[in-house]
């Protein structure tokens, strides 16, 4: 018998021995499992990853983080030792191969990403920009982007208890780095979170609203769950999602009693007025699913919200063979009971070329898992063009691959366009990295566009 493209195979989880790793040799348990303690043991430069993995990765390693964060790096770095752990969980520093196995590490390429990693030909598409889908310009108020009739995204926050390299909110969200400022909030929290509530009770037209940020585990409980109180009031709203990458890479913080209790307080009232909460969570490979996710993905769900569903990223060197993509969707729905609910393409920010996959490449893997997940699990896989929305990536309306550019049309206004009686006839435009065109495409480019991407400046 010939074996199919892809054999399951039901696997434990298993979090990873956090003594192996020399910084942290003595952390009890108790300290592990702490939310503060995970918060204050982040790990956000140079020097604190060599206090934790000692001598274990070359000078040479650190010298290429050291160029990536002066020249290309958007996101500066901050990684929760619940997600350093999961990095080359079967190898001690110690052990030979550390480096080597570091830098392939599916975590590592995108949580602590180096210079080597980056296209050195077309670092960025020309086409590339901060904001790449143009969120800002649709706030309708600061911070809450109202780019579908019946949706909105409130951006609560420009913070995260942890930072990916491909953050597609690279504008706005995290401190700034060498190679980019950020944008910052002119209203004060409380005033904007006030705005938007404000505009949400005058708008019945919006039923969903997803809250966000940044990563909403940043946000105060206190003020969070008043924020979440205050939607469960407005009566045309019938579907909430917290967004939140922490259950995942903070999960010690979502199994605080405190958490919990306000959880269970929000999914009651919730209940009460029929509306569904779901949590949505940012998982991008199987190894970051541990025990620790696991408990509090299904502790959220005990607390009686509707569903905890992933959004992840398709990155190339993390998760772009189909192998990994269904280990990862397994390891979400068997122990971890998170539905596998969307894979987007990265979007196009600066300096994200070597991460991003083109069209053609996740036509693929959307075909090629599917047939082995439950239907109601299986994973759409979504491009995210600029001025429409998320496509599955079936529905391009034509595709120039020579010229690696595929073509949108939309069905509804967006918030910019209200006025436009050509919007909905117009196509739209999302591009394929370069460097996978034919040459004469890549001639095209060439010709074209000799500008680098100017990424600095604060839009
Ligand atoms: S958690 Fe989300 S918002 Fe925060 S850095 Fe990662 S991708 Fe960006």
């Amino acid at each position: 018998m010939i074996d199919q493209p892809y054999v399951y195979r039901h696997t434990e989880l298993v979090e990873p021995d956090w003594q192996r790793l020399p910084g942290w040799a003595t952390v009890t348990q108790q300290e592990w499992a702490s939310s503060q303690w995970q918060r204050v043991h982040c790990v956000k430069n140079i020097r604190q990853l060599r206090q934790v993995v000692g001598d274990g990765l070359s000078d040479a390693f650190y010298a290429d983080l050291q160029r990536d964060q002066a020249e290309r790096a958007t996101m500066s770095m901050l990684v929760p030792p619940q997600m350093i752990n999961t990095m080359v969980p079967g190898l001690s520093p110690a052990d030979p191969g550390f480096t080597e196995a570091f830098y392939a590490d599916p975590v590592r390429r995108y949580m602590i990403p180096v210079f080597s990693d980056r296209r050195t030909d077309w670092p960025s598409h020309p086409q590339a920009s901060r904001d790449s889908l143009h969120e800002a310009e649709m706030w309708a108020v600061e911070g809450l982007t109202h780019r579908y009739p019946t949706k909105v995204l409130a951006e609560l926050l420009p913070t995260c208890p942890q930072y990916c390299g491909h953050c597609t909110r690279m504008d706005l969200v995290g401190n700034p780095t060498p190679v980019v400022d950020k944008h910052k909030f002119e209203l004060g929290r409380d005033q904007r979170l006030d705005a938007m509530m404000q505009y949400l009770r005058s708008n019945p037209g919006v039923r969903d609203v997803v809250v966000s940020g940044g990563d909403v585990a940043n946000l105060p409980w206190p003020r969070l769950e008043s924020f979440v109180a205050g939607l469960l009031e407005i009566s045309s709203i019938r579907d909430i999602r917290l967004a939140t990458k922490a259950l995942m890479g903070l999960p010690q913080y979502w199994l605080t009693d405190e958490v919990r209790a306000g959880m269970e307080r929000l999914a009651k009232a919730a209940k009460q007025r029929d509306v569904s909460i779901a949590i949505h969570t940012h998982v991008n490979s199987a190894q970051s699913v541990t025990p620790l996710v696991a408990q509090a993905a299904k502790a959220m769900l005990e607390t009686g919200i509707r569903d905890v569903r992933n959004q992840g990223v398709l990155l190339r060197g993390t998760n772009d063979r189909a192998e990994q993509l269904l280990d990862l969707c397994f390891a979400l729905l068997d122990d971890a009971k998170i539905m596998p609910y969307y894979f987007y393409m990265c979007d196009m920010i600066p300096n994200s070329e070597h991460w991003r996959l083109s069209l053609a490449e996740a036509q693929r893997l959307q075909h090629d898992i599917m047939g082995y997940l439950p239907g109601f699990a299986t994973p759409r896989f979504i491009c995210d063009v600029p001025y429409v929305g998320k496509r599955w990536v079936h529905q391009v309306a034509r595709y120039d691959r020579k010229l690696g550019i595929s073509y949108w049309t939309k069905n509804y206004r967006t918030g910019v366009e209200l006025d436009d009686e050509f919007a909905l006839q117009r196509e739209y435009e999302y591009y394929d990295p370069i460097h996978l065109l034919p040459e004469a495409g890549q001639e095209y480019w060439r010709s074209r566009d000799k500008t680098p991407v100017v990424v600095g400046a604060a839009g």
